[in-house]
C-alpha cells in the first residue's frame, strides 16, 4: 500500500511542484549529491539545459571534474567538493541523491566507507530536506533485490540478500537508506522518490571501474580477452543512461513515492552480451572464463509495469 502514497501537500512551485497552466516555470534550486559521477553528471545536464540553479556535491572518489567541467563558469552551476558523510547547510528546492559509489570493484574497496556514504550520507540529505522543506529523491538499487528468487522482480517483492556478505555494505546499505527515506516520509512528512535503478551504461562510465560494459569495451579496444565470470549464463538487463535521466526527472516532478524499477527489461546472459561486443568490436577478440565473485545474483530483469503506469503518464521534462 505505501507504494504509491505521494503529494503530501507540499506541493509548491517552490518544492517543486505542478506550475499552473501560464505561469511561467522559475527555476529550480536543485542539489546533485554524486553529480560528478557517472549518471549523475549525465542528470546535470539535463537540469542546467532546463533552466535549473544546480549545485553538485561529490567528494570525487569515483567522480571526475571532467564529467562537470563543461559548466564551470556557468553562474547557475555550483561544484562543491564535500562528503555527505559530513553535515551540510543549504538552501535548495529539490535533492537527487546519487552519492555512493556504484561499481562493485569500487564500493568493495571500502566497504565501511560505503556503509556509512549509504546511511549516514542519506541520514544528513534527509535532515537537510526536512530542514528546508526540500524534495529528496534517492537512488537506490536492483541490488535490494539480492540474488532474487522472483523473476522478473517487481517493487513488491522483498529481496533475497545476504546481510554478511561482500555485496552487503552496497545491498544492506541501499536498502537501509530505503527506511530512512520513508521513515523521514512518515515521521517528518519529507517529500520523497524511491529509485530502483537497474544496470545503466554510457558516455562517463570509467573505463576501468570493472562493470561489466565497460570492461567487455575497453577489452575489445585493447585487443585483449574478453572476461566472462563464471559460466557466463549468468543475466543483467541494462539501459541507456538517458533512459535512466529521463526516468529520474520524471519520478521527482510526479506525485508517487515508489520506489520504482527504473531500468530496460530486456535481458542478456553474460555470454551474449560478450557476443554483441565481439559482433559490434571485433570479431576475433577471445572469451576468457575467471572466477566469478562471491554473492553474484545469477539473474536480474525489472518488471516495470508500476514506472510504465505511473511515470510514463507524467509530462515529458522539458
Ligand atoms: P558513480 O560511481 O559514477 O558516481 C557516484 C558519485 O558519488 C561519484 O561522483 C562519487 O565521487 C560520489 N561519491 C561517492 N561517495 C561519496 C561521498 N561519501 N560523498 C560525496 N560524494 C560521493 O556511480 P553512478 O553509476 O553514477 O551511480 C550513481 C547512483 O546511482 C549511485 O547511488 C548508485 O548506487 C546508483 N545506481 C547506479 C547503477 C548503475 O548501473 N550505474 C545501478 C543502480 C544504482
Ligand atoms: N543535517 C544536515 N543538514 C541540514 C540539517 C541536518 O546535514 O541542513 C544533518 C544533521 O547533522 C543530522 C542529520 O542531518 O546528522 C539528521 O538531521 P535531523 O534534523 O533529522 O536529526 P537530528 O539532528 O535531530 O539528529
Ligand atoms: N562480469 C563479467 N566480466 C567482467 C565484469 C563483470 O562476466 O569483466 C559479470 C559479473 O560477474 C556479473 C555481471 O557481469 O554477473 C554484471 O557485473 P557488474 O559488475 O557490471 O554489475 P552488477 O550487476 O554485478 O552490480
Amino acid at each position: 500500500a505505501l507504494s504509491h502514497v505521494g503529494g503530501s501537500g507540499f506541493g509548491s512551485v517552490r518544492s517543486g511542484g505542478k506550475v499552473p497552466l501560464g505561469l511561467k516555470r522559475k527555476g529550480l534550486r536543485i542539489v546533485v549529491t554524486g553529480g560528478a559521477g557517472f549518471v549523475g553528471s549525465h542528470l546535470v545536464d539535463r537540469l542546467i539545459a532546463r533552466g535549473d540553479s544546480v549545485i553538485v556535491v561529490d567528494n570525487f572518489f569515483t567522480g571526475r571534474k571532467e564529467n562537470v567541467m563543461h559548466h564551470f563558469g556557468n553562474p547557475n552551476f555550483e561544484l562543491i567538493r564535500h562528503d555527505v558523510v559530513e553535515p551540510l547547510l543549504l538552501e535548495v528546492d529539490q535533492i537527487y541523491h546519487l552519492a555512493c559509489p556504484a561499481s562493485p570493484v569500487h564500493y568493495k574497496f571500502n566497504p565501511v566507507k560505503t556503509i556509512k556514504t549509504n546511511v549516514v550520507g542519506t541520514l544528513n540529505m534527509l535532515g537537510l530536506a526536512k530542514r528546508v522543506g526540500a524534495r529528496f529523491l534517492l537512488t537506490s538499487t536492483s541490488e535490494v533485490y539480492g540474488d532474487p528468487l522472483q523473476h522478473p522482480q517487481k517493487e513488491t517483492y522483498w529481496g533475497n540478500v545476504n546481510p554478511i556478505g561482500v555485496r552487503s555494505c552496497y545491498d544492506e546499505g541501499k536498502r537501509t537508506a530505503e527506511t530512512l527515506t520513508m521513515d523521514y516520509h512518515r515521521g517528518a512528512g519529507v517529500e520523497v522518490r524511491i529509485a530502483r535503478i537497474f544496470n545503466t551504461y554510457g558516455p562517463r562510465m570509467c573505463i576501468d571501474d570493472g562493470r561489466v560494459v565497460s570492461n567487455f569495451v575497453a577489452q575489445a579496444l585493447r585487443k585483449e580477452p574478453l572476461t566472462v565470470y563464471g559460466d557466463g549464463k549468468q543475466t543483467r538487463s541494462f539501459q541507456y543512461v538517458s533512459d535512466l535521466v529521463e526516468g529520474l526527472m520524471r519520478l521527482m516532478e510526479g506525485e508517487h513515492v515508489g520506489p520504482f524499477n527504473l531500468g530496460n527489461p530486456g535481458e542478456f546472459t553474460m555470454l551474449e552480451l560478450a557476443e554483441v561486443v565481439q559482433e559490434t568490436i571485433d570479431p576475433n577478440a577471445k572469451i576468457e572464463f575467471r572466477p566469478n565473485t562471491e554473492d553474484d545474483p545469477h539473474k536480474r530483469k525489472p518488471d516495470i509495469s508500476r514506472a510504465k503506469s505511473f511515470l510514463v503518464g507524467n509530462p515529458k521534462c522539458p
